[in-house]
């Protein structure tokens, strides 16, 4: 069976994009692959953050990833600086891996560019992802394909330790993508993608009262400007949401109103929230029975951390012997 890793940061809330880009294929893989799912809370603190927020934050991860399917039955879910053989690892790939490839990373290059001074840790990031991939020998990545560059300097990072360590039979294997099937979702200003720092998303935890104001104000098709002038779906991030959300004849429905000007776009967003809240609301249910039973999302996180730990430790055994460091 492939053994399959995936990090998601403690950034606070889980928001749609989160859930639709990630997490409900996390939840997916389970049972098709070996699960190692990681709380990256080493990769939070190269921004400025406050320690108390970051406790509160990992636990809502936590308690959102639990609540929307994943399953520590069938999937390792643990926080990574509970296994600390991964900044242990990430040291080690950081003496084989040229400054020139971190430097010409597309994500460092635009944070780079917006940050007043640059710390290291902001460089050497994808080096730390490298050694949450390989530090259980994971096989398979799914990634969006905003991270496919750094999938590719893991391998490139796998190669050269392999070269030098490893030259008779690959220690590491060369991870691969699993591409997430669904597309990048867009954020509620319809601009940018769905991201936390840009203030345009809808909490997957979110109350339907909070959705509904949420999506009200939504961007819709920009040149729909009268309830009778006829959309176009595909341009409209509310059309996209719907086939996220909606089922396939909703869907069609959806695109018919639209483009024959048959309903106003208030209209559309309602039955968008009824969609949302379908699938929604249970999550949230879930969530906050798990808030009210905080000993089992410890249990939880104690026993991925447990099993990660075993097999981490078995890794830098290997990994300690090839360099000499036994
Ligand atoms: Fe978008 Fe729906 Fe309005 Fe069409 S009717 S522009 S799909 S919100």
């Amino acid at each position: 069976m492939a053994r399959i890793f995936s990090g998601i940061q403690p950034s606070g809330e889980l928001h749609v994009g989160n859930y639709l880009g990630a997490v409900k294929n996390w939840v997916a893989l389970q049972g098709t692959a070996e699960a190692i799912y990681c709380i990256v809370d080493y990769h939070a603190i190269i921004a400025a953050y406050e320690p108390a927020q970051l406790r509160i934050r990992r636990r809502e991860m936590a308690v959102g990833l639990l609540a929307a399917g994943v399953d520590p039955d069938r999937a390792s879910l643990f926080v990574q600086s509970d296994v600390p053989q991964h900044t242990e690892l990430a040291w080690i790939f950081n003496t084989v891996t040229p400054v020139g490839e971190l430097e010409r990373q597309t994500q460092f290059k635009e944070k780079a560019a917006r940050a007043e001074s640059v710390m290291a840790g902001l460089l050497n990031y994808p080096v730390l992802q490298a050694a949450d991939i390989l530090l259980y020998l994971a096989d398979r990545v799914p990634v969006g394909e905003d991270q496919i560059q750094h999938l590719e300097l893991s391998r490139v990072i796998v190669r050269r330790w392999n070269a030098l360590f490893s030259p008779e039979a690959d220690f590491f294997p060369e991870p691969q993508p699993l591409l997430t099937p669904t597309r990048r979702i867009m954020g509620l200003d319809g601009q940018a993608k769905m991201s936390k720092s840009m203030g345009n998303t809808i909490g997957m935890l979110d109350s339907p009262t909070e959705i509904w104001a949420k999506l009200r104000p939504a961007m819709t098709d920009p040149k729909r400007i009268r309830k009778t002038d006829p959309g176009t779906p595909e341009v409209c991030n509310i059309y996209h949401l719907h086939k996220a959300f909606s089922p396939p004849e909703t869907v069609e429905h959806v695109a018919r109103q639209c483009s024959t000007a048959g309903w106003g776009c208030i209209d559309c967003k309602k039955v968008l929230a009824e969609s949302m809240e379908t699938e929604l609301v249970p999550i949230r249910v879930r969530a906050e029975l798990l808030r009210e039973e905080p000993a089992r999302v410890d249990d939880a996180l104690a026993s991925g951390a447990a099993r990660c730990r075993a097999l981490a430790s078995e890794t830098m055994r290997s990994v300690r012997e090839r360099m000499g460091l036994d």
